[in-house]
């Protein structure tokens, strides 16, 4: 089959170094594909983009020669799926590439709160006189709640048992194998949010889970508890947590996902998210849980996988395919 047209986008010098080896002849873009720079790109067949391309009806009418789009992300929110299906071009995102990876970021969330890491660095050479402030807790024992448990939340789990808390799971979908296999069981969110010393949160963004954690679900947290935020900015009302947080009822959150950060580039803090930042008990990570090296292997090899499989077989060859 002719060699296909190829460009990739959001990727760094060490990704596009990466993926030249593949496709030498591919276009490369550091930034996202956005309506202004789509005219450069008519000829392409093939896109890869991940979060920061927001693909709409608009964005795909100029791109007429596009045969699939990839997306270099496990979240597929900053597609509009039904514009792809309704002009009859394959989808595909990248599942599973960064399970490690955000799991083990969901415990530097946790243990950097339990332990009070942020402010002991900086008050490692004063005196003794702040430890009392210090003083963390264990996470050995406590009951961490995972809502959302496909394949990072079962990471989570099976990280959690290793610290020797007990696990409680709310899902729409249940894998009773998972549940015996990782010592944990399924529970209505209403429970969960009542037993759970540490919220962490692992659904997809879509219009069932934008705002699922609110004012209502702050209510119901236990006193003391920490939230966890790795999936979505979308999922937790921003106001709400700040209202659960200011007078104490949540210990502290940790977030590597704010709302509304995909579409832009040098996220412009609100007001609401100024004040979350600039609270003691919060540690913010600017969405970088995936970033490990062996995450990002994972996520271009599978990328090249389906350029290569798409440009020999056509869609038959896809992996990952999501529309
Ligand atoms: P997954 O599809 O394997 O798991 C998602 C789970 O959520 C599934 O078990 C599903 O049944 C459940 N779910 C869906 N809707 C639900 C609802 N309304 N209520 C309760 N449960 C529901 O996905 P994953 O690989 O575990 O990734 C989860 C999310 O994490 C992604 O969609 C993405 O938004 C985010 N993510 C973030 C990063 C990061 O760097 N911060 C990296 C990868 C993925």
């Amino acid at each position: 089959m002719e060699r296909m047209k190829v460009a990739f986008f959001e990727v760094d010098e060490w990704q596009r170094d990466y993926l030249r080896r593949s496709f030498p002849d591919a276009s490369y873009d550091d930034g996202p594909l956005t309506a202004a720079n789509a005219a450069s790109y008519a000829d392409a067949e093939i896109v890869a983009v991940r979060t920061y391309t927001n693909v709409d009806d608009a964005l795909l009418a100029v791109l007429p020669s596009l045969k699939l789009l990839l997306s270099m992300t496990t979240g597929t929110d900053h597609v509009d799926l039904d514009a792809c299906k309704r002009r009859a071009l394959p989808v595909c995102n990248v599942t599973g590439y960064s399970d490690a990876a955000v799991a083990e970021h969901v415990f530097a969330l946790l243990l950097a709160i339990a332990k009070n890491i942020l402010p002991s660095a900086v008050k490692a050479h004063e005196d003794a006189g702040f430890r009392r402030r210090l003083q963390g807790f264990e996470l050995k024992g406590k009951t961490f709640g995972i809502v959302g448990c496909g394949a990072i939340g079962l990471q989570a789990a099976r990280i959690a048992n290793g610290f020797g808390m007990k696990v409680i799971v709310y899902d729409i979908v249940h894998h009773d194998d998972w549940a015996s296999e990782n010592n944990f069981s399924y529970v209505p969110l209403d429970e969960l949010l009542a037993k759970a010393d540490a919220v962490t949160l692992h659904v997809p963004l879509n219009r069932h889970t934008r705002g699922l954690i609110g004012k209502e679900a702050f209510t119901k947290m236990k006193t003391g508890a920490v939230l966890l935020n790795t999936s979505r900015g979308e999922v937790v009302d921003t106001e709400a947590l700040l209202a659960a947080l200011e007078p104490g009822k949540l210990k502290g959150a940790g977030l590597d996902v704010l709302d509304g950060e995909n579409f832009i580039a040098d996220h412009d803090l609100s007001e609401a998210e100024r004040r979350l930042c600039a609270l003691p008990n919060v540690v913010v990570t600017p969405h970088n849980a995936y970033n490990s090296v062996e995450a990002l292997t994972r996520r271009l090899d599978s990328t090249v996988a389906n350029v290569r499989a798409f440009s020999e077989n056509g869609a038959p060859g896809l992996k990952d395919r999501v529309a």
